[in-house]
């Protein structure tokens, strides 16, 4: 599983020497096998190697870069394809001893890049659409945290398994005994609960998750969510029973089941949002020809787009914007190329700009938005117009 340390590594990191290569490969397709996969590193690996002749670079680094290619193409050959992985992305800069390798569950593009920095905006676009999922489980002693992320489970072994209150002294007769039992019990509980919040809001600072699932006998659990710090209250997106003892699996699935959950009304909400602004002509725009535009124009707050959504467009080679129908380039003015989904390149430049990629499973609402749309930041001439109503008044 990628930690957000790791990820937070690969992002700050900037290279002070040697060539940073970034390595994905697609291993996607039940069609495809090994062979495949091999030759088709030994492919980009033969483009990387022209490419890496044409640089000017010392030979220290030239031969480092060299050394970072056999490796990738070596450890192509002698992997163990996972069916559940469906891509290989290896980041690599030898002169700085840089080495690390991902199976990523998410099919993505196959490309060999060589670079001063890593190249990590496929990675990112994937990352950001899935959340990671803490899941509590606990009793009235005990407690666990699972790390759900990308259909992989982890537990936290190093979370509070179980608390203890500090014993007070006890001056009680022995008529009083029993009610205090009962009373003890209580504050045992509640002593417990409260321990495993605070653990929590520490996992929470350290990104060990983002949402979290709480699993537990009722009404435990919504006493747990109760006493949460109000950051993680509203970070909760299930509350379920579940066992102390849960296997790992099933831990594992019920995660998924409720991140699908919260992620279909998520989507339903961002479509009604979107809806209505188009109908009210406020801030979303729909159908490729007014999204590509507001790509064009950086205008992309949250792009929307039907999952098997695929249309024929043209991208430019020199800066990747996405076009429909055009000679050249409205942002730099290169000549365009055909590209067979310009989708692909859209969601690529919708993360570039920042936004928010969502693709949409249910089919309920996109075919009245045309299978894509976007919450916009701007509305065409807003400003001028807000420009000409100041300079009125003076
Ligand atoms: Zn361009």
């Amino acid at each position: 599983m990628i930690t957000h340390q790791e990820v937070n590594l690969l992002l700050n990191y900037t290279a002070r020497e040697g060539l940073a290569i970034s390595f994905y490969l697609n291993t996607d397709g039940t069609e495809r096998n090994r062979n495949i996969w091999n030759i088709e590193t030994k492919d980009i690996v033969k483009k990387a190697r022209k490419d890496l002749e044409n640089m000017n670079v010392s030979r220290r680094y030239y031969e480092a870069a060299e050394n970072s290619l056999r490796r990738i193409q070596n450890f192509v050959s002698a992997e163990n394809f996972a069916p559940h992985y469906k891509s290989i992305a290896i980041f690599s800069n030898a002169v700085e001893n840089f080495y690390q390798v991902y199976h990523l569950p998410v099919a993505l593009k196959s490309s060999l890049t060589l670079d001063t920095n890593f190249y990590l905006r496929p990675l990112l676009a994937m990352l950001e659409e899935h959340y990671r999922i803490g899941v509590v489980l606990a009793d009235s002693r005990r407690s666990r945290l699972f790390e759900v992320y990308m259909n992989e489970i982890v537990e936290h072994n190093d979370f509070a398994t179980k608390t203890k209150p500090p014993r007070k002294p006890l001056m009680e007769t022995f008529m009083k005994r029993e009610k205090n039992l009962m009373q003890r019990r209580e504050e045992e509980t509640r002593y417990h609960l409260s321990s495993t919040a605070d653990a929590l809001r520490a996992h929470f600072a350290l990104r060990h998750f983002d949402k979290l699932v709480i699993g537990a006998r009722k009404p435990l659990g919504d006493h747990l969510a109760r006493l949460l710090h109000r950051s993680l209250q509203s970070n909760i997106i299930a509350v379920m029973e579940m066992e102390i003892t849960e296997k790992e699996k099933d831990v594992l699935a019920k995660a998924i089941q409720a991140e699908r959950n919260f992620e279909m009304e998520e989507e339903r909400k961002l479509l009604r949002r979107i809806s209505s602004e188009i109908e009210k002509d406020g801030y979303a725009v729909k159908g490729i020809s007014r999204v590509l535009e507001a790509a064009q124009e950086y205008n992309l707050q949250t792009l929307a787009v039907a999952e098997d959504y695929s249309v024929q467009g043209m991208v430019c080679p020199e800066c990747g914007m996405p076009h429909i129908e055009r000679q050249d380039c409205v942002c730099c003015g290169r000549q365009l190329v055909e590209v067979s989904d310009v989708i692909y390149d859209l969601v690529e430049e919708a993360a570039r700009q920042g936004a928010t990629v969502r693709h949409i499973s249910g089919e309920s609402l996109i075919p009245s938005l045309e299978n894509v749309a976007a919450i916009i930041k701007f509305k065409r001439g807003e400003l001028v117009r807000i420009e000409e109503a100041t300079e009125n008044e003076f």
